[in-house]
């Protein structure tokens, strides 16, 4: 992805009503969420499950710093009834952060959950979501963003999923399963912004994330 394809990608992303902010590595992505974090100054945060989100180190400092309440529905410690009750409790939280699977040149942001609970809170709840994405995750158009996530992003991710019996895991390539642990289950586009401005982009000049 080459430096004109990702002012290309953020002009139709600001024509479509997000705000959208480009940047070269982890640590500013981090500066900028920071940033807007704090002018925002929410009661409740939370996020979706992102590993270029985890790599800006955000949770970290939202753990140690601020008034807010994080709610972690990740907690390992916690049985998964509890973790899936915090990710509900989200949906009603003032910030919301995440990642994306797929952006593409048209202005168009793609993902596909195993849970919903990523994008159900991104589709509407928050007052504000931030949603991070390497220069990797930008593609030319939907029929090229659905590819991605089937072929590349979901086979990559169940391996973060040990014992998760799916085709994909056997083999890494999608079979477009109906295994009871399919991490494919609902599909969601969003093609504006709306209200205008509700949604942070930040685009990172770097390969992050499946
Ligand atoms: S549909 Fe099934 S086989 Fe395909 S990537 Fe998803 S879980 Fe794997």
């Amino acid at each position: 992805m080459n430096a004109e394809q990702i002012q290309e990608c953020a002009q139709a992303l600001r024509q479509h009503h997000f705000d959208t902010q480009i940047v070269t590595s982890t640590q500013e992505a981090f500066e900028c969420m920071k940033r807007v974090i704090e002018a925002e100054a929410p009661k409740i945060v939370s996020f979706g499950d992102s590993m270029t989100m985890r790599e800006t180190g955000i949770i970290e400092w939202l753990r140690e710093n601020g008034d807010w309440t994080l709610l972690d529905g990740f907690d390992a410690s916690m049985p998964r009834p509890e973790r899936l009750e915090i990710r509900r409790q989200a949906l009603m939280s003032d910030l919301f952060i995440t990642g994306i699977n797929a952006l593409t040149r048209e202005g168009s942001l793609h993902w596909l959950d195993m849970v919903g609970n990523r994008i159900a809170p991104v589709a509407f709840g928050p007052r504000k979501v931030i949603l991070v994405a390497g220069c990797n995750k930008i593609v030319a158009n939907r029929d090229e963003a659905e590819e991605r996530i089937r072929r590349i992003a979901a086979p990559r991710n169940i391996a973060r999923h040990p014992g998760f019996r799916t085709p994909c895991a056997k083999t890494g390539v999608c079979m477009d399963c109906n295994a009871p642990d399919r991490i494919c289950n609902t599909r969601m586009e969003m093609l504006r912004c709306h209200p205008a401005g509700r949604i942070l982009v930040i685009l990172i000049n770097q390969e992050l994330g499946l």
